[in-house]
């Protein structure tokens, strides 16, 4: 089963997601758990997280559906002593969030080195608070996202992502989401069958599959390897539509929350529309 929807908004409150998933058509949701611009916020409302898990159930959404994500402010690479324990504090509270609503997974970007610290000396700090995080909940996954390299960013490598699980005490609960754009921009090429074939052939050598729990589904305005992250609606990018069509008709990316952050919210419902068309 494919399931596919897009980021959604849950202004007025987070049972909101659901229910504005649902009007687009969508069969899978992403959606920020609290104000991803601020560092802290008031916990979830016992009335918040009952409304969400009625709403979810009525409209047929499971925990293999829903890909919450985290905020842009966490950097649990940060070179910086205070900067990675206030992004270790907030990326522990987000995972509590996400436990407190019954979700088992966690979307989060692995972290940037601000060009003070090596790649490996990177990976390694995300890689502790992976594990910090995972001892303070205990049904939640921590999914890394791939990134495109922009600025100091790690994770635009697959053996990027494979390094930081290599260094997770717990590997049934560490997984990846691959985003199509960044890995586009990040230097993968996508835009061929063969390409496709190859991308895959190696993500699943490096990572593996068992580890991917969920997808971005997002065309490029930039080219590939251009390390520049700026996503396009689906067709109208350098990706082209062929890739969604090849995704959408291959059963390694069922049962996993297949997830658009393309610029035009507008044109979710039809973007939905057409994905299902291609399976
Ligand atoms: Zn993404
Ligand atoms: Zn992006």
């Amino acid at each position: 089963m494919k399931y596919i929807g897009a980021h959604i908004s849950a202004s007025g409150g987070i049972e909101n997601a659901p229910l504005n998933a649902h009007k687009i058509g969508a069969t899978a949701f992403a959606f920020f758990t609290k104000n991803q611009r601020q560092w802290v916020v008031p916990p979830l409302s016992e009335n918040s997280v009952a409304k969400f898990k009625e709403h979810c159930q009525t409209l047929g959404y499971t925990t293999k559906q829903i890909l919450p994500h985290d905020s842009y402010l966490i950097n649990l690479g940060s070179p910086d002593k205070d900067g990675l324990q206030k992004s270790r504090e907030a990326f522990i509270d987000e995972m509590q969030r996400c436990e407190i609503l019954g979700l088992d997974r966690l979307n989060f970007h692995p972290g940037a080195h601000l060009n003070q610290i090596s790649e490996n000396e990177c990976f390694k700090k995300i890689a502790e608070s992976i594990n910090i995080a995972l001892q303070k909940t205990s049904n939640v996954c921590a999914v890394i996202e791939n990134t495109a390299g922009q600025g100091s960013n790690v994770g635009y490598r697959f053996e990027h992502l494979a390094e930081i699980i290599a260094q997770v005490d717990d590997k049934n609960r560490v997984g990846v989401c691959i985003d199509t754009c960044h890995a586009f921009t990040g230097g993968y090429e996508l835009t061929t069958k063969e390409s496709f074939d190859k991308t895959f052939a190696d993500f699943d050598k490096i990572v593996g599959f068992k580890f991917l729990r969920g997808m971005h589904l997002n065309d490029s305005k930039k080219a590939l390897a251009s390390r520049v992250d700026r996503h396009e609606t689906l067709g109208n990018g350098y990706i082209g539509e062929n890739l969604f069509r090849w995704i959408m008709q291959d059963s390694r990316f069922d049962e996993m929350p297949l997830i658009l952050e393309t610029p035009d919210e507008n044109l979710w419902a039809t973007e939905i529309q057409r994905l299902k068309g291609f399976i």
